[in-house]
């Protein structure tokens, strides 16, 4: 899942960007409402966490902007404006969440995954295919009550197979939904982690169609 990351309050961000992608996110930052808008016009994303004060553009002006065209992409507003008049006006513009600073990393977090879940409409946080169980929550892959360690990249591409269970996904959208924009990807590194991954767990869950791309059923 790749996330954007608009906030001017550097030590924020970096906390941010840090705490999801230990957690296997793809994540993109940007520190203002043009450089916002900027990646969101040449990238794809999961969820943009968005500050409201911004310098250059403001966060209501960036969320209008991407609400011109776009009702899908979802939006959590961030914002030490703890009015009540803010709350409103954001998600009468289109966000679908809002979080008051200061917050706890973990609440933003299981909004993100709550956005998430409802977009794809998995209920539950776990989604268990042929005895594998891939925890969102706890972003962890088990296998009949044992965990089996992967990668972060290794849970990423995983987890983004089993939330579209029962589709093919191509190799260009796994790309663009676990790396993040300023990863240097060789040509075959998706191939190398899928290998990696069968290899690890039990049976052959991950599927390849060729030339289209990888499914798990
Ligand atoms: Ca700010």
């Amino acid at each position: 899942m790749k996330l954007l990351i608009v906030e001017d309050e550097l030590s924020l961000q970096k906390a941010l960007c840090k705490g999801f992608a230990k957690l296997g996110y793809a994540v993109d930052a940007a520190a203002d409402g043009e450089e916002a808008l900027e990646r969101y016009y040449s990238s794809f994303y999961d969820v943009i966490v968005l500050d409201l004060n911004l310098p250059k553009l403001d966060g209501i002006e960036v969320l209008k902007e991407i609400r011109k065209e776009d009702p899908e992409t979802r939006i959590i507003i961030l914002s030490a404006r703890s009015e009540v008049e803010d709350k409103v006006l954001g998600l009468d513009l289109g966000a679908n969440d809002y979080l008051a600073k200061p917050f706890h990393f973990r609440e933003l977090e299981a909004r993100v995954r709550a956005l998430l879940r409802r977009d794809f409409s998995v209920i539950s946080a776990k989604i268990t295919v042929s005895g594998i169980t891939v925890d969102t929550a706890l972003k962890k892959v088990f296998c009949r009550g044992k965990e089996i360690p992967l990668t972060r990249k290794e849970y990423g591409i995983l987890e983004y197979l089993f939330i579209n269970r029962g589709r093919v996904v191509s190799n260009e959208t796994l790309l663009e939904h676990v790396w993040d924009s300023n990863a240097d990807l060789f040509s075959n590194a998706l191939r190398v982690h899928i290998a990696s991954i069968r290899k690890k767990l039990p049976g052959d869950i991950i599927k390849n169609v060729r030339g289209q791309g990888y499914y798990v059923e």
